[in-house]
């Protein structure tokens, strides 16, 4: 069994400008993971939507050249290894990539590929831009006020995977040191004899990058609101911690640009409630952003109450995980949220389907390919190609309106006629250059 693949036989890899952007060449060698089960399928009409807009937007001036590299099942089966170290140095030497779902090895040394990825490449931000496209079926009444993006920070909070398994040595050696050198926190334990634990860690560097992240994105985007989301209530020395670095990392950078719900609780302190709600609408008026916090539990719930109240979320790995697929349940699901993990330091980058191999639907050429489509649509606008991403839209946006779609839209919106997942490439691709 080769331990390797092959590599990229044309095109020039991207690389990272000396002011830190990125430098994208007109052939530039994106490597991808097609992805198992479904992700075969997926993956073709995905790829097949890609190279038209490239090729609608640039005439042939630019082009794409796929580099395919392996993870998962394709990876253990030729390469005996679910994620060679091949492919994450392909990602960490190309810095943006694309990748389909991957089977989630059982009982292997690896917890999860996509965490791996993450965690190797320091991709810290998991990026979901929720929006609804006309007509897809949705359980609210009006899904066209869901227009969200969510940064999720990815490599910290209980996700860093510090845990200690109930019953271990590992745990009791864990309890054992708690109890000696904190005893009243070990005293609130409630059944110490058989608790697991886990350890939360965040910090200020973790919270700064992500939170300058989302309020750049806002900026740029022109959105009006970042919302940093937390459990600060609770947990005060890791969410809290969270909104009072953000509040302040907005304050000390971006001091011209925004204005906070701290500044709003300092001047209500200092002069009363109606001098801050002056200053605060004098400084919206003056076009700044408004960074503003929720608790998650009501977060929760007002994304879907006042959804027009919330366009840029920033916010902790758990909450985001939660919240990213709350949201995206309430403009059509899984099968066309689209998602990003990114370093906006080092501009690495990998775009990627949030839904999972669906092994029953695997080469029927059936499945919604959406989710891979629109992360693509993210990938450009990274690369700085939005004219791809915008006729990569404006194709989904098409096809959906013209009720051509497959099962799991079809199965839900009347007059619909139920295509295969090739044939929704086809039909994004016809609309591509609509009006
Ligand atoms: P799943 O693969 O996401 O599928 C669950 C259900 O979601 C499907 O049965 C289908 O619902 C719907 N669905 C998913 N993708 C769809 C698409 N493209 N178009 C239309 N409907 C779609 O979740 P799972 O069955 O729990 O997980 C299967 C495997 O995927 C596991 O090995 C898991 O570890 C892995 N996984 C990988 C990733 C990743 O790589 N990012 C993420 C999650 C899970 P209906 O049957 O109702 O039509």
């Amino acid at each position: 069994m080769a331990d390797t693949f092959p590599g990229p036989t044309s095109g020039s890899p991207l690389s990272l400008g000396s002011d830190g952007t990125l430098d994208v060449p007109v052939d530039p060698i994106i490597p991808f993971i097609e992805g198992d089960g479904i992700g075969r399928d997926i993956w073709k009409a995905s790829q097949r939507v890609f190279d038209a807009a490239v090729e609608k937007a640039y005439g042939g001036a630019r082009r794409v050249h796929w580099w395919e590299v392996l993870a998962g099942q394709k990876a253990f089966d030729q390469c005996g290894s679910w994620l060679p170290e091949q492919t994450v140095d392909a990602f960490r030497s190309h810095r943006v990539g694309i990748k389909g779902p991957l089977t989630t090895p059982i009982g292997g040394g690896i917890r999860s590929l996509n965490v791996a990825l993450r965690q190797q490449l320091d991709l810290y931000t998991c990026l979901r831009p929720v929006r609804w496209f006309t007509g897809v079926p949705s359980p609210v009444r009006e899904p066209g006020l869901v227009d969200m993006v969510i940064f999720r920070e990815n490599t910290e909070d209980i996700y860093a995977g510090i845990e200690f398994e109930q019953g271990s040595a590992d745990a009791d050696r864990f309890a054992a040191l708690m109890k000696e050198h904190f005893p009243d926190r070990f005293a609130k334990v409630r059944f110490p004899d058989t608790a697991g634990y886990g350890i939360k860690p965040v910090s200020q560097e973790g919270t700064e990058r992500l939170v300058r992240a989302a309020i750049r994105y806002a900026l740029d985007q022109g959105r009006k609101s970042v919302t940093l989301v937390h459990k600060g209530n609770i947990m005060k020395f890791t969410e809290g911690a969270f909104r009072n670095w953000g509040y302040a990392l907005a304050e000390k950078e971006f001091g011209e640009q925004t204005y906070t719900w701290d500044q709003w609780e300092r001047t209500k302190a200092e002069k009363g409630e109606e001098a801050a709600n002056a200053e605060q609408a004098a400084a919206l008026q003056a076009g700044r952003i408004l960074v503003k916090d929720a608790i998650a539990d009501i977060a929760l719930q007002q994304v879907l109450t006042r959804p027009k109240e919330f366009e840029v979320i920033a916010t902790l790995n758990l909450n985001g995980d939660y919240l990213s697929d709350a949201l995206a349940a309430q403009v059509g699901g899984i099968g066309i949220a689209p998602g990003g993990n990114v370093n906006y330091s080092t501009g690495h980058a990998i775009f990627e389907a949030t839904h999972g191999t669906a092994p029953k639907y695997a080469d029927l050429d059936m499945v919604n390919p959406s989710s891979v489509i629109l992360s693509g649509e993210m990938m450009f606008r990274h690369l700085g190609w939005g004219e791809v991403s915008d006729r990569i839209l404006r194709g989904v946006e098409g096809a959906i309106e013209a009720r051509t779609v497959t099962y799991d839209f079809a199965r839900q919106m009347e007059g619909a006629t139920k295509i295969k997942c090739s044939e929704f490439g086809d039909a994004i691709i016809q609309h591509m250059e609509d009006k």
